[in-house]
């Protein structure tokens, strides 16, 4: 039902950044403002590097 936490890794500026998997908006990195992650309407079109998952 619910999704899950990610741990992105921005491919720019190699800074991590916690993202909501089912992301509804653009999630940009807050260091550089790469595109960390695309709505696609169901699991978010990640950008950067998953390094981990932050809740279940
Ligand atoms: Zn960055």
């Amino acid at each position: 039902m619910t999704g899950r936490f990610i741990k992105v890794q921005c491919k720019n500026c190699k800074s991590t950044q916690i993202v909501f998997e089912k992301a509804s908006t653009i999630v940009k990195c807050l260091k550089c403002n790469e595109i960390l992650a695309r709505p696609t309407g169901g699991k978010a079109k990640i950008y950067g590097r998953i390094v981990g998952i932050a809740i279940e």
